[in-house]
């Protein structure tokens, strides 16, 4: 078993994550977060609101930072007018490449299907399979050795050419073999589809009356920009922060939460001078790749990748993903879980004058439609800023770093699995599970224990469950051998487990145990709601 099966089958065995509706077979791309998942999941996203907004100093200058800002929050629909996506882009804009096999019937995303030349009997094809990373190379040379009648005795008769590539990198379709078909040439010339999910708003509603579902929730907080600026008296610099589901409909949703049809997002659009932008972006780049580390994803896995000029979208001057190498990607190769973007005065211009495009001169113009008139017009509204004391007016600049909670939640959840060897109640080493999460994202905070059902001992943890569950969830359990207690909590990522023995009732002390040090201290029972709030605020 592979280290990402045992992930996936923790989740749902210990009420993680679900695969969406299961009962009627599932729906590809949408998950449910079960007891401990939306624990674990509201957690992040609490961490990540407290140390962007509800915690932030506005008089203090963090460090890296170019001055001091304010932090706000802000909250908005999932549908808005139809008019936000047009002048965005994501209209025209928000699209992948699909192909379709006319024998299999089925569709994948061009770039996500994966495959190798290979040569036997004199014919040389392109073998393509969509399989988890490591199943790849097994895959794709069963299924050579199918496609050319081989047994699997002959495999050394296969003469492969090269690494595995992504099917957008093969021009011609004529050689290659679908992942789910029997004969060559069956896939469709890569078509456009759009990735925003349409809906029809008003019980008569017609096509005229489509709208869409959200597919990021950055729009939202442009379009309140001079609202928020009104009502809650911000200078510039500041940023804006929203934290909520955003919808695509991709055309192969994959590896569990990674690649969702409905997922959430954190993101901040940050409002900045012009002049000062630039410092801006790095401050942010580098403030959001350590929070990653702080929280415990280790640094040979995490990378930060500036995107090469032809990558970065024309009205950006830099962009860079934070990326993660999650066990289901292929070794060397890194998942997004945050794109930091300088987006200039794209967005706040867009919903002002109309969508915008660059000319020839590489300027920023309103895009014209064949008439001559704008091909979609923006509000109109003044999205500009006067500084009050200076009186300089102009449109800010953004600095928009954009993370996903599911995808952070996944990786955390990634590095966290770890299998070593421990101590069972009778000394013998065992392997044992845990899940070294961050204190702060885990889901239970500590679990008390009585030692046994009797002698005054349930009393005693009872009452401590009862002040610890005051401050931060607590897991109570005195069922089974003690170390098969230990041994649950640990797979759910528990940092401190409490036992309640008969000392404790005659001298008012207990045990706590750490979960990755295993080592266990005994203190009094009335500094324990102190010790453990000191251990996971450290
Ligand atoms: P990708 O290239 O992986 O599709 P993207 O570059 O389109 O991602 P952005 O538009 O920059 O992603 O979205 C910001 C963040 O939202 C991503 O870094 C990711 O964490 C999250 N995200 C985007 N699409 C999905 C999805 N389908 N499922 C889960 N999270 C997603």
């Amino acid at each position: 078993m592979s280290s990402m099966d045992k992930i996936v089958s923790l989740c749902k065995r210990r009420g993680f994550l679900f695969q969406s509706s299961e009962i009627y077979g599932g729906l590809n791309g949408f998950w449910d977060y079960g007891p401990l998942g939306v624990e674990l999941k509201r957690n992040v996203k609490e961490a990540w609101w407290q140390d962007m907004v509800s915690r932030h100093n506005e008089l203090l200058q963090p460090k890296g930072a170019p001055s001091t800002y304010e932090m706000v929050g802000l909250d908005c629909t999932i549908i808005m007018h139809p008019q936000v996506w047009k002048c965005s882009g994501h209209y025209d804009l928000f699209h992948d490449y699909m192909v379709d096999c006319r024998e299999s019937k089925k569709r994948y995303r061009y770039d996500q299907v994966r495959g190798r030349w290979v040569e036997a009997k004199g014919k040389k094809v392109f073998i393509t399979a969509l399989v988890e990373a490591e199943q790849e190379d097994a895959t794709l040379q069963q299924r050579a050795l199918k496609f050319f009648n081989l047994r699997g005795k002959d495999a050394d008769s296969l003469i492969w050419d090269g690494p595995a590539t992504s099917l957008a990198d093969i021009k011609e379709f004529e050689n290659v073999l679908a992942p789910d078909a029997k004969e060559l040439g069956t896939l469709t010339t890569p078509r456009e589809f759009n990735l925003m999910f349409k809906t029809i708003v008003g019980a008569l509603g017609s096509d005229d009356d489509a709208a869409f579902l959200r597919p990021e929730t950055a729009q939202g907080i442009f379009v309140n920009f001079k609202n928020v600026l009104d009502s809650s008296r911000v200078a510039i610099p500041f940023g804006i922060c929203q934290v909520g589901k955003s919808f695509r409909n991709e055309i192969t949703p994959r590896n569990f939460t990674f690649r969702s049809r409905e997922f959430e997002q954190m993101e901040l659009e940050f409002f900045c001078h012009p002049e000062t932008s630039r410092a801006w972006y790095e401050y942010w780049r580098n403030r959001r790749f350590d929070w990653y580390l702080k929280h415990g994803l280790a640094a040979v896995r995490l990378r930060l990748r500036e995107h090469a000029a032809e990558e970065i979208a024309h009205y950006s001057c830099g962009t860079a993903d934070i990326e993660y190498a999650f066990p289901f990607l292929p070794t060397g190769d890194y998942g997004e879980l945050e794109g930091i973007a300088h987006r200039a005065d794209f967005d706040l211009r867009s919903h002002m004058e109309g969508k915008l495009v660059k000319n020839a001169e590489g300027q920023l113009v309103v895009e014209q439609g064949p008439d001559g008139k704008p091909k979609h017009r923006g509000s109109g509204r003044d999205m500009s800023y006067r500084n009050e004391v200076s009186n300089e007016r102009f449109i800010p600049h953004v600095i928009e770093p954009s993370a996903g909670a599911d995808r952070a939640t996944l990786a955390f959840l990634c590095e966290a699995f770890k299998e070593d060897q421990a101590p069972d109640e009778n000394g013998n080493m065992q392997t044992r599970t845990v899940l070294q999460l961050h204190p702060r994202f885990a889901p239970f905070k500590a679990a008390v224990f009585p030692l046994v059902k009797k002698d005054g001992m349930p009393e005693v943890a009872m009452e401590l469950y009862g002040a610890l569950k005051q401050k931060f969830p607590v897991f109570y359990d005195e069922k089974g051998a003690v170390g098969r207690r230990y041994r649950r909590q640990d797979e759910v990522g528990t940092p401190y487990c409490i036992t309640v023995d008969g000392q404790s009732v005659s001298d008012k002390t207990v045990t706590i145990r750490d979960r990755d040090s295993l080592e266990q201290v005994r203190l009094k029972i009335d500094d324990v709601v102190a010790e453990i709030s000191r251990r996971i605020e450290s």
